[in-house]
């Protein structure tokens, strides 16, 4: 049996929140890192969280001192800090894999040279209409104008559709760094969380993605109309992809499949990831159970990461009123088979995740009917 080891996570959102309710179940103490009240610490009473940022190196200086191990529901984290700690406490997944992923355009750079398929990209250095009407000639319109860093939701994306975009693009994303990518023509976005563990990588099935406005909105687990040969080859990109990070736990690798049925990568998160949610209801373990027993060398069997019933998630966003999110929850009590997560968050604002519903059936086509009337809700509620 494990001596009740004791994890410090950096972060307390619904990440965090929903790896306390896992770590909870096996009675592994979690010392969050985040503001009091944060949405992991409601649900995990006792003395030994950290009131800060996972952005401040006392803080997490702090946070290390308290733990066997440290991990993190966040990639926008102070690696420094973590660095610096290093040599006191286990951090899981390594701050090396973190300070790369963290950075996109250092991500990709380090994934090129492992071969795995990706968008063309350029770095921009400069951030003038000039240098990006450059990379515009040599990647073509549409592009996709990125922040290498602080990235989520969207949130540092920006589509230039052609060179009377420019001055509009680089206002939007001034002062970040920036780099550009060719557009993907995908048929349909894919993800695969992998789970790195002491022994290798597994990997969940492939589960098919739907965003609206850059923002994830609905996951079909498994992959609707993907061929068997499509679901192991994405499977097979994700766990090359993370193998070529140091340390463990779950990763959450989305990709873009082309009208050619060929796969992209699109982007490694190093966390749980929202794209694994329904694997709460969906899997005998969630990938929040999987990052537990990964980052602690807990046996995973790998048949425990097979879908054990079709699911689809819907997140529940915050919409056009602050009590959007509400009626959307209160409508999914009456949704068969639909499990709610509410987040705890706080005040709703249009784009922030605020919960999330799975619905599981025996099969998917059934799981869509149950679905639906709840989708439509939630695209009427829309900011
Ligand atoms: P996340 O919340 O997943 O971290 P993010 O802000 O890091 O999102 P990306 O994952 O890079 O942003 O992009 C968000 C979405 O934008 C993608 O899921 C996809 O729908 C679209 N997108 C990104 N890059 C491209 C591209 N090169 N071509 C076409 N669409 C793209
Ligand atoms: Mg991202
Ligand atoms: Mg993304």
């Amino acid at each position: 049996m494990w001596n009740s080891p004791k994890v410090g996570i950096l972060g307390g959102g619904q990440l965090g929140r929903m790896l306390v309710e896992s770590a909870n179940r096996l009675n592994i103490q979690c010392n969050v890192l985040d503001a009091e009240n944060a949405p992991a610490k409601q649900i995990s009473f006792h003395d030994g969280h950290v009131t800060g940022s996972f952005k401040e190196r006392e803080a997490v200086r702090q946070l290390a001192k308290t733990c066997d191990v440290l991990t993190a529901e966040i990639e926008h984290v102070d690696t420094y800090a973590l660095e610096e700690v290093a040599s006191e406490v286990r951090m899981e997944p390594s701050w090396q894999a973190i300070r790369t992923i963290q950075n996109k355009f250092n991500q990709k750079e380090h994934l090129r040279k492992y071969g795995i398929p990706m968008a063309d990209h350029r770095e921009l250095v400069k951030n003038t209409p000039e240098e990006l009407a450059a990379v515009g000639e040599q990647l073509g319109y549409p592009m996709m104008l990125k922040s290498k860093t602080m990235a989520y939701d969207g949130r540092g994306n920006f589509r230039v559709n052609s060179k009377a975009d420019i001055p509009e693009a680089l206002e939007a994303l001034k002062d970040r760094p920036l780099y550009a990518e060719k557009w993907a023509y995908f048929k349909m976005e894919l993800a695969v969380m992998a789970i790195k563990t002491k022994d290798g990588v597994l990997s969940y099935p492939t589960v098919e993605t739907v965003q609206e406005d850059s923002i994830c909105k609905l996951v079909y687990a498994p992959a609707r109309n993907v061929s068997d040969k499509i679901n192991q080859e994405a499977q097979a990109l994700a766990r090359k992809a993370v193998s070529a990070f140091e340390g463990k736990g779950a990763f959450g690798v989305e990709m873009f499949l082309l009208e050619d049925d060929s796969l992209m990568l699109c982007e490694i998160a190093s966390r749980i990831h929202n794209s694994g949610h329904y694997t709460i209801e969906g899997c005998a373990l969630s990938q929040f159970d999987s990052h537990m027993r990964a980052i602690l060398d807990l046996p995973i069997p790998a048949k425990s990461l097979e879908i054990r019933t079709p699911s689809i998630m819907l997140n529940i966003i915050g919409g056009a009123t602050p009590d959007s999110h509400l009626k959307a929850a209160e409508a999914a009590l009456s949704i068969p088979n639909a499990s709610i997560h509410l987040y705890s968050k706080g005040a709703a604002k249009p784009g922030r995740k605020m919960g999330h519903v799975t619905v599981t059936a025996a099969t998917m086509h059934e799981a869509e009917t149950m679905i639906q009337p709840l989708v439509d809700i939630v695209d009427e509620m829309r900011a």
